[in-house]
């Protein structure tokens, strides 16, 4: 056998690793530091069939890795801009992007346990601390895994295997009678795919209408039960943090309902799990420790870069009933004990990435202290700027629990039916524009331009710029 080739070498040669390194962070740095000067677009939109073109007519060949990556970059939705006041995604903490390139390097596949020899371990350390931060009591556990989605579909299948009243792994979705969850009209689209995943079809959530202050009341779930029919309601999904509007469920009184009707209570707190962290505003998440299940995303609060969930369990044994599923190639023991040290029985995914890394890193280096000062910031944010769209004119329909605010403009003499498509029309405008970036959503009561505060490096004048931004496209 001849020699590794040179070309093979050069490719891992850590002296080129090292060059390249410190070139593509000073490169990333200036770029971050430009951002944070509130220079260049929020948003460099492009309509994608061009943008497709250019980047397609670069061709794949002739790259060169630090000029690559940081047109990319620069071509790329600024969420470190302050001006970005949009999705519900962080300007992830610069630490965590580091710590991602170390679990890419060591490209550990947590499967198995002795593929994880470090990140297994840390995510179940991490996994305790989530637990601890909500109250969950001893016994609780779980698993990170890729994504609120990913983790709603985890969560309603340990769900189902342990409510079903059969044994639905083994014998089958039609094995027994067809099945149905009690969710929020305003609920994440993914608990509507993730039912249907399941095989339960149209019926399989039945959707409770929300209140005035859009949450899943106790009287609004009795309500739906009534109208189950043939089905039978193993569950209730709760939001704490609501996609649409930030808010929050009243948690006791569900699991009051759940407990005494012996329904599975699921959370979904992807958005708002974070809010534990603060003195201020923890009160949000109270009943969250009555819980079966919960989805908490650390790439949202936690400021951490996607994709980081964490799929807990009030009884650690559910993480394994959700996959009741043997490979002897990979979990060899006969006693399934032996093998709940590899995580790849927890979930889905059997190669995962070490995301515990990022997370376990920044609690260890800013303390979580730091964490529960930056959401306070963020929802402090979130209630100012609701004020001065309020006193500049716009409607705000819902003041903001948590850092979400959605808002809409309506121009005197308009006509209800012409409002959408007006408050389209500037958020459309505003994308175009770039210099700033928000987006919007429907309400029952119509379509709004909607802003989550993620980023804390947003000052005052950044609302106050919006807020002239959004009046001088509204006038024009
Ligand atoms: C963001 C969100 C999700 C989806 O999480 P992803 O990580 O984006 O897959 C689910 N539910 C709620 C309430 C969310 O806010």
């Amino acid at each position: 056998m001849s020699e590794v080739p040179k070309a093979i070498r050069d490719a891992y040669d850590p002296e080129r690793f090292r060059a390249d390194g410190h070139r593509l962070i000073d490169a990333l740095a200036d770029q971050l530091a430009a951002w944070h000067a509130r220079e260049g677009l929020a948003v460099p939109w492009k309509p994608m069939a061009e943008a497709r073109a250019q980047w397609a007519e670069q061709g794949l060949t002739g790259g060169e890795l630090v000029t690559d990556l940081m047109a990319a970059a620069r071509a790329s939705t600024a969420l470190a801009h302050p001006r970005v006041m949009a999705h519900q995604v962080p300007p992830p903490l610069p630490g965590a992007a580091l710590a991602e390139l170390v679990a890419a390097l060591l490209n550990n596949g947590m499967a198995v346990a002795e593929m994880g020899t470090a990140a297994v371990p840390i995510e179940l350390v991490v996994i305790d601390w989530m637990c601890k931060k909500l109250g969950l009591p001893a016994g609780a556990g779980g698993v990170l895994t890729s994504g609120g989605s990913l983790g709603n579909l985890t969560a309603l299948l340990a769900m189902r295997q342990a409510h079903a009243g059969f044994d639905v792994w083994k014998d089958g979705a039609h094995a027994g009678p067809p099945l149905a969850v009690i969710v929020s009209s305003d609920a994440h689209y993914s608990l509507a795919r993730t039912l249907r995943i399941m095989g339960w079809g149209d019926g399989g959530a039945i959707a409770a209408p929300v209140d005035s202050a859009h949450r899943l009341t106790p009287a609004a779930v009795e309500r739906a039960l009534a109208t189950a029919g043939e089905r039978r309601v193993i569950g209730i999904i709760a939001a704490a943090g609501s996609t649409a509007t930030g808010a929050f469920d009243p948690l006791h009184e569900l699991a009051d309902l759940t407990e005494a009707k012996g329904l599975w209570l699921h959370v979904d707190a992807a958005h708002g799990g974070g809010v534990a962290l603060s003195a201020t505003h923890r009160h949000l998440l109270a009943g969250i420790e009555r819980a079966d299940s919960v989805v908490w995303d650390a790439h949202k609060l936690l400021m951490m870069p996607a994709l980081v969930t964490a799929v807990l369990y009030k009884q650690e044994r559910h993480a394994y009933e959700a996959f009741a599923q043997q490979a002897s190639y990979l979990f060899a023991a006969t006693r399934p004990e032996e093998t709940w040290w590899d995580l790849g029985q927890r979930t889905l995914e059997c190669t995962k990435r070490a995301m515990s890394f990022e997370l376990w890193s920044q609690l260890r280096v800013h303390g979580e202290a730091w964490f529960g000062a930056c959401i306070d910031r963020q929802i402090e944010l979130t209630r100012a700027l609701a004020a001065k769209l309020t006193a500049a004119g716009f409607s705000v329909p819902l003041a903001p629990t948590a850092n979400i605010v959605c808002y809409r403009h309506v121009p005197v003499g308009l006509e209800a039916a012409a409002l959408d498509d007006h408050n389209r029309a500037v958020r459309t405008r505003v994308l175009e524009d770039g210099r700033f970036y928000i987006v919007g959503t429907q309400l029952p009561s119509g379509y709004h331009l909607r802003s989550t505060i993620m980023n804390p490096l947003i000052e005052e004048r950044d609302l106050d710029e919006l807020v002239a931004h959004l009046r001088a496209l509204c006038r024009s």
